[in-house]
């Protein structure tokens, strides 16, 4: 069987066809309309009838889409901050143009679905799939299974409030959050977040790759704005520890592309950990680009249409 995915982001939709084992056979990327509703109905219709005549035999190929932001299991609607179709039933507008009804889902959960079968995450119990990139999200799953959520959201903890005492052993100021909230930890962990620390302690402009590239380099400044964010990042993982206990973290998003990241980011989570808990291991991401639609499909291809 062959499934297809839809993985909906700000500045692109790509559909992915994929094979038995859940390996990209074919890949179609097109802009994401960022003005009209109708226009973005358009557009994943259109990514649908691409992915339809890949089906055989004039059956229903599942596809799965995933989408940034929280979907209301009751009603359907989709809360999203960079789509146009933001307050609607993404799906069921969808379905009245192309006559079926496509499952959809959190992006950070389709991450975690998709490591957790066949991923860094294949063979835990509990895997916690987790991004940092532009931002900070996660996504739960247990036997390789999602589990449900009042509100289809991820693990939102990127809007956790960073701990009082993180920011006053370092000086640094509560940082204003897009979600009209002040300290999230997301402001200090996701690549903004560290560019953000590195401009308040080396007091000019830097972008979080040169603060990578330069540590990298040896650099002393920038590996210790590093090892500073690595510090905070440990306390998320922490959080996610106290909350979750899982025995895998995963990590994916462009930061989890730092040179040796999961030894950076376990030394401090170490030293922080509660007595005699268990280390969870920590693994890179697998299926990078293609987890959101991989996610969406592995969803769609369980789940009763
Ligand atoms: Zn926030």
């Amino acid at each position: 069987m062959i499934c297809g995915g839809i993985d909906i982001g700000g500045t692109k939709i790509e559909a992915r066809l994929f094979s038995n084992d859940l390996a990209t056979v074919e890949m179609r990327r097109i802009p994401t309309p960022k003005e009209r509703l109708a226009d973005f109905i358009d557009a994943l219709a259109e990514q649908v009838r691409w992915l339809e005549q890949f089906s055989h035999q004039g059956q229903d190929l599942t596809v799965g889409m995933a989408i940034p932001g929280l979907i209301d299991v009751h009603t359907g609607r989709a809360f999203t901050s960079n789509l146009p179709a933001s307050g609607h039933d993404i799906a069921a507008i969808l379905e009245e143009r192309i006559g079926r009804r496509l499952p959809l889902m959190n992006d950070c959960q389709a991450f975690a679905l998709s490591e957790a079968n066949g991923g860094a995450g294949e063979g835990f119990k509990t895997v916690v799939g987790l991004i940092m990139g532009t931002g900070v999200g996660a996504g739960l799953t247990c036997d390789g299974h999602l589990t449900p959520r009042l509100n289809g959201s991820a693990l939102e903890i990127g809007h956790i409030g960073i701990p009082a005492h993180l920011l006053a052993s370092r000086s640094l100021p509560l940082w204003d959050c897009g979600c009209g909230k002040r300290g999230c930890f997301e402001r200090y962990v996701s690549g903004t977040g560290l560019a953000a620390l590195g401009a308040h302690w080396l007091g000019r402009p830097v972008t979080a790759e040169e603060i990578v590239a330069s540590a990298q380099a040896g650099g002393t400044q920038h590996q210790q704005v590093l090892w500073q964010w690595a510090e905070i990042a440990s306390e998320l993982l922490l959080i996610i520890q106290l909350t979750h206990d899982p025995d895998c973290i995963v990590l994916g998003g462009g930061l989890s592309g730092i040179p040796d990241v999961v030894p950076l980011l376990e030394k401090p989570f170490q030293s922080v950990k509660l007595g005699e808990m268990r280390m969870p291991a920590i693994r890179c991401a697998i299926h990078g680009d293609s987890s959101g639609a991989r996610g969406a499909a592995i969803m769609a291809s369980r789940k009763p249409l």
